[in-house]
């Protein structure tokens, strides 16, 4: 497994490569990322992972500065995966200058994470779209546990006619259903307890709507102060329509329920997809 640290060291290596799989990462990896990985080498002949803790899409009050690094332990469980290159760019090299071109995102980018995270989707499309201007890869996988990205970053391949195809894999989680994210860490020992209650609630959505017992707002409702009773400070619990992520109505028939809630300080995302 190759570590490159610098874009034209990546450019260089990558020249005759073909059949080339991507997976963006921000590292901490855990068994989350590594499902990507898996996807990625069962569907390509040369997998490149990249780990930058990306600034453009952190608000300044948010955890940049103490977001977990953990580079080597990261390279360990990419190897033991046969990964064939992990590129770890550093910041000087990717933005050189002010990064002052961003990507104009559509509404749906201002909703959901959108609307309680400014600029976020508008700095993850935006490194993304770099890092598949230097890789050039011809696929890319990302995971549903970030729902709303994934559509996001679907809209922008398919709306600039980027000739790579997108993978999605399933959300990993831990035994009580918590899904596995790398701020989990940041949860102390009540917390973390606590912290499967997101997901329970998710379905209990899905079966409340599935039987037909309440309809998406009183559901959504009762899931919220479900949550806030236990101490959650709720973001959003919202239904929506899997294709376009506007809220559901009674004619879809593909749903989703994602929820954003933070306990403690610790901020947790996680979703639900169902059909009825
Ligand atoms: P991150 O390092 O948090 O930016 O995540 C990198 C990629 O891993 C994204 O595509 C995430 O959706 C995906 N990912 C993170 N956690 C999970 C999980 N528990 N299950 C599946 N994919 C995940």
């Amino acid at each position: 497994m190759k570590i490159v640290k610098t874009i034209t060291a990546l450019r260089s290596t990558l020249k005759n490569v073909q059949n080339i799989a991507f997976v963006p990462t921000m590292g901490n990896l855990h068994e989350g990322h590594l499902a990507l990985v898996k996807r990625a080498k069962k569907n390509a002949d040369f997998v490149v992972v990249s780990i930058f803790v990306n600034p453009l899409q952190f608000l300044p009050s948010e955890d940049f500065n103490q977001y977990p690094r953990s580079l080597e332990a990261d390279c360990k469980l990419l190897r033991d995966l046969d990964v064939d290159l992990v590129f770890t760019p550093e910041e000087k090299d990717l933005f050189p200058v002010r990064q002052e071109i961003m990507l104009q995102l559509p509404a749906v980018a201002n909703t959901l994470e959108g609307k309680f995270r400014p600029g976020f989707f508008q700095g993850v499309a935006t490194i993304v779209l770099k890092f598949l201007n230097i890789i050039q890869p011809d696929m890319a996988v990302f995971g549903k546990k970030d729902y709303q990205q994934l559509h996001i970053i679907r809209l922008m391949v398919q709306q600039l006619n980027f000739p790579i195809k997108i993978l999605d894999t399933e959300i990993i989680r831990a035994v009580d259903g918590l899904a596995l994210s790398s701020r989990n860490q940041y949860l102390n020992g009540a917390e973390r307890q606590e912290a499967c209650h997101l997901y329970r609630v998710l379905n209990t959505i899905v079966s409340e709507i599935t039987s037909g017992q309440h309809g998406f707002l009183l559901s959504e409702k009762k899931a919220v102060e479900y949550l806030s009773e236990r101490g959650w400070g709720v973001d959003y619990v919202s239904i929506v329509n899997q294709q376009t992520l506007l809220p559901a109505s009674t004619d879809d028939q593909k749903l989703a329920v994602l929820a954003a809630a933070r306990i403690g300080t610790t901020r947790l995302i996680d979703n639900v997809e169902f059909t009825i």
